[in-house]
């Protein structure tokens, strides 16, 4: 961290140590929670330069932003991604960043594991709803399971630890909760759970047919397993138990059914340099004037950001309790990353 800037607190007295940067919104899969199957991309004008991400990037770092997440879009089909990967590594060297990692969907890492690796990552969340052919290429369009499996072993092989993220999807994947569970401990891998969110048109599913709540899973676990609640906590929405006959820790993301937002730490960035301070508020402030407007002066930007942490919501209002979407978002994952 810049020793002469003033670290991020919020309004709520809130810390800012956690960025999450999506550096694309196109992808090479359309699964059905997320993307429509004819979603319209921005123009590739509209985003942010590898050179201006970076830029970003650091001033965040500079005001004590510690964990860097990048995801998208599929982070790792945007051209020279590594080249951005390997600038951030310098934050790393210098001990000012303790945490450099990505959301993916894995389809790429067969390629990009030990690049990754090579320029600092040690940790990287994948997701993976199924372990069924047929059903994973019905959830998510355009998918191969074997690429993805492929890509899980290279990353184990490169010495990253994976951690499998998958939406809990009613009358979907409900079905497969302990083959997944027992294939996760089989691979030493760690298993987070995502309940379903109302981000963005997607078409035509119903996302109340597809809401299945964790504390629904959680129930089923605990037919078979003993579970102890973790008091561990990232800062975010992820709530941990462990499950005492294998050891294995499992995550429950449960946005729906549990307010997280008074230890909330991250901010969003959109690979057009919008600034999201709250997932399930539509507010968000553009940085990319005060990044363009003046190319050799950091200051303006620090401003900006200041300004926009400033304005973060005290905490969202997703809520299904009532048979409707309420709170909806309209704006998709892929747009602000996940
Ligand atoms: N493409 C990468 C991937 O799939 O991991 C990174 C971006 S994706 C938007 C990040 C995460 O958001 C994924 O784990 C995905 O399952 C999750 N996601 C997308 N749409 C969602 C929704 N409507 N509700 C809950 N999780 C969602
Ligand atoms: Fe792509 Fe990830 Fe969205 Fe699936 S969840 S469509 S892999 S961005």
């Amino acid at each position: 961290m810049n020793t002469t800037l003033p670290p991020l607190i919020d309004p709520f007295a809130r810390a800012i140590t956690y960025l999450r940067i999506s550096v694309t919104d196109r992808c090479d899969f359309r699964c059905v929670y997320c993307m429509s199957e004819d979603m319209k991309f921005l123009p590739k004008k509209d985003l942010l330069t590898l050179e201006e991400l970076d830029r970003m990037c650091s001033a965040f770092i500079d005001m004590g932003v510690e964990k860097l997440r990048i995801t998208g879009g599929e982070p790792l089909v945007r051209r020279s991604i590594m080249t951005f990967f390997d600038a951030m590594s310098r934050h790393l060297e210098t001990g000012a960043l303790k945490e450099l990692t990505l959301t993916t969907n894995g389809s790429q890492l067969a390629k990009y594991a030990d690049d990754l690796y090579a320029a600092g990552v040690r940790r990287v969340n994948i997701s993976l709803d199924t372990l069924d052919d047929q059903k994973f290429a019905d959830i998510t369009r355009w998918g191969r399971l074997t690429q993805v499996l492929h890509g899980i072993d290279a990353a184990q092989r490169a010495g990253l630890r994976v951690k499998i993220n998958a939406v809990a999807l009613k009358g979907f994947n409900d079905v497969e909760l302990f083959d997944i569970v027992n294939w996760c401990a089989s691979r030493d891998m760690d298993l987070t759970f995502i309940e379903v969110m109302p981000m963005g048109d997607i078409g035509n599913e119903d996302r109340l047919d597809q809401y299945w709540p964790l504390t629904d899973l959680r129930n089923q676990l605990a037919t078979r397993y003993q579970l102890t609640d973790l008091a561990e906590r990232s800062g975010g929405p992820a709530r941990y138990v462990r499950l005492e006959e294998s050891g294995q820790k499992v995550g429950f993301i449960t946005p729906m059914t549990h307010n997280f937002c008074e230890s909330c730490n991250r901010v969003r960035l959109t690979c057009t340099g919008e600034i999201y301070t709250c997932l399930g508020q539509e507010g968000w402030q553009d940085l990319r004037p005060a990044l363009r407007n003046t190319p050799d002066d950091d200051a303006p930007l620090y401003e900006a950001i200041r300004a926009a942490i400033g304005l973060k919501p005290k905490g969202h209002d997703f809520d299904y309790s009532r048979q409707d979407v309420a709170g909806k978002m309209s704006r998709h994952m892929s747009h602000t990353g996940g």
